[in-house]
């Protein structure tokens, strides 16, 4: 049998991937969208939060895909309605408003889960599981895009609490603080943050590794030409590259297949939605904030440099 859950902001993420991967669940139905703009053709459609809470008690879960400073007032409300969440990244704008969350899902007994949809890229357990056991000597994030073509008119970006550059940014690191078992800290950073913006358009990282590895992280919206979204690992016991945002993977210089059982769903966002049907099953909370903890702490190390104003 399926769950109804409801959709709250219908702009782009929603519409390319949380609509097809929830019509496309058995698990799932579509039962209503929150958006004060936009709808999804076919599904009752609510211009208030408030006002479907209250019309709607037969939906149980929210997912929520609005930027993340306007997302807490909605989590809260969610919860106070007794309702499971689902929270796009980063789950929040800030680590307390996240930890504060946690704690009223815990006390209302309801599910959360903040979700990173880059730990369910197709190569990511792969190269989780190559990596295991061996000796780290390297890890390089290069993650470099044209913000004008994948962020076309996405003002809050540029907005503090926008995460600028971290907003994709955040996504290599979610990959890194899964497929490392050793936890890592940030050492440095710089921000590079035009003069007409509250939040960066480029970014430098440095971490400390516990056994002396090197971990740093380039982050970079001004790419034209090639887009990058790389992670490189040098390890005792050879090199592994994930690319393409955890699509590709290859190890020593040999393209990897992607292992399927058959069984096994095709896609982020699918895998996101089997996983928050287990939690609500499960009554189980996921709220690692260990990627926005590092975006956080980048921002509290930050070497802050202006550069020019950003015109889209
Ligand atoms: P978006 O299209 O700019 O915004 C999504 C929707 O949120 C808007 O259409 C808007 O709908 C609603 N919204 C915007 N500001 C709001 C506010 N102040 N209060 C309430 N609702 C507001 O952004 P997006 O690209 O979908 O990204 C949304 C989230 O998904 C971000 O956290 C982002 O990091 C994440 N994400 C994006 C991508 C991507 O490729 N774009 C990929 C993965 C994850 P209404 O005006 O109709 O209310």
């Amino acid at each position: 049998m399926s769950t109804k859950i409801a959709l709250a902001g219908i702009g782009k993420i929603a519409r390319d991937q949380h609509v097809p991967a929830i019509t496309a669940s058995p698990e799932w139905e579509l039962a209503a969208t929150v958006s004060r703009h936009g709808t999804v053709d076919g599904i009752e459609a609510y211009d208030d939060f408030a006002e479907m809470l209250d019309a709607r008690p037969d939906i149980g879960v929210v997912s929520l895909c609005m930027p993340p400073v306007p997302r807490f007032e909605y989590a809260k409300a969610a919860i106070a309605a007794g309702r499971h969440v689902m929270l796009e990244k980063p789950p929040g704008a800030t680590l307390s408003e996240c930890h504060a969350l946690e704690a009223m899902a815990r006390t209302a007994g309801v599910s959360i889960y903040a979700t990173w949809h880059s730990r369910e890229a197709a190569m990511v357990a792969t190269a989780k599981y190559w990596v295991s056991g061996k000796t780290l000597r390297r890890l390089e994030v290069i993650w470099k895009e044209d913000v004008r073509k994948w962020h076309p008119g996405q003002t809050w970006i540029w907005q503090a609490g926008g995460l600028g550059v971290f907003d994709p940014g955040s996504n290599a690191l979610s990959i890194v603080t899964e497929i490392l078992a050793d936890p890592i800290h940030v050492l440095s950073s710089e921000l590079l943050v035009p003069e007409n913006c509250q939040t960066p358009i480029a970014a430098n990282m440095t971490f400390a590794h516990p056994h002396g590895a090197q971990v740093s992280a380039e982050f970079d919206f001004r790419k034209q030409g090639d887009q990058f979204w790389n992670i490189e690992i040098e390890t005792d016991q050879g090199r592994l590259v994930l690319s393409e945002g955890g699509a590709t993977l290859t190890i020593d210089g040999r393209k990897q297949n992607t292992a399927t059982d058959g069984n096994q769903l095709v896609g982020e966002y699918p895998r996101l939605y089997a996983k928050m049907a287990k939690l609500v099953r499960d009554a189980a909370i996921d709220m690692d904030l260990a990627p926005l903890t590092h975006v956080a702490d980048a921002f509290l190390m930050g070497k802050r440099v202006t550069v020019e104003p950003f015109i889209e």
